[in-house]
């Protein structure tokens, strides 16, 4: 497993077990989901932002092009929202023109 993916495969572990320790019917509505802010300590170790065209496409592990939270198997709810649930971000909402580095394509 290379290094990179290994990152990715704890990043995503840890996100498995935090869905653990939420209650099913527990959700709250993701209108009501406050915005994740970019200085939040998760979303800076996850490099997220507002706005994916800001990311250096090169710096990217995920070689991918076009990345984005709209285009990402993590994001949930409405895709015509513009601030949606995400799998990475639990409680919070990410904007559906951000990224973070746990971006993954959908299947
Ligand atoms: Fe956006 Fe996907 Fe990262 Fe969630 S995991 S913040 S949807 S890129």
């Amino acid at each position: 497993m290379s290094k990179i993916a290994r990152r990715q495969f704890i990043q995503l572990s840890a996100v498995a077990a935090a869905g653990f320790l939420v209650r099913p019917g527990s959700e709250a509505r993701a209108e009501d989901l406050p915005k994740l802010a970019e200085d939040d300590a998760m979303a800076q170790a996850m490099k997220y932002t507002h706005d994916a065209s800001t990311v250096d496409a090169a710096s990217r592990a995920n070689p991918a092009p076009d990345q984005s939270c709209a285009n990402c198997a993590l994001v949930q709810g409405d895709e015509t929202a513009a601030w949606r649930p995400c799998q990475i971000f639990p409680g919070k909402l990410v904007n559906n023109k951000g990224w973070c580095s746990v971006w993954a394509p959908k299947p």
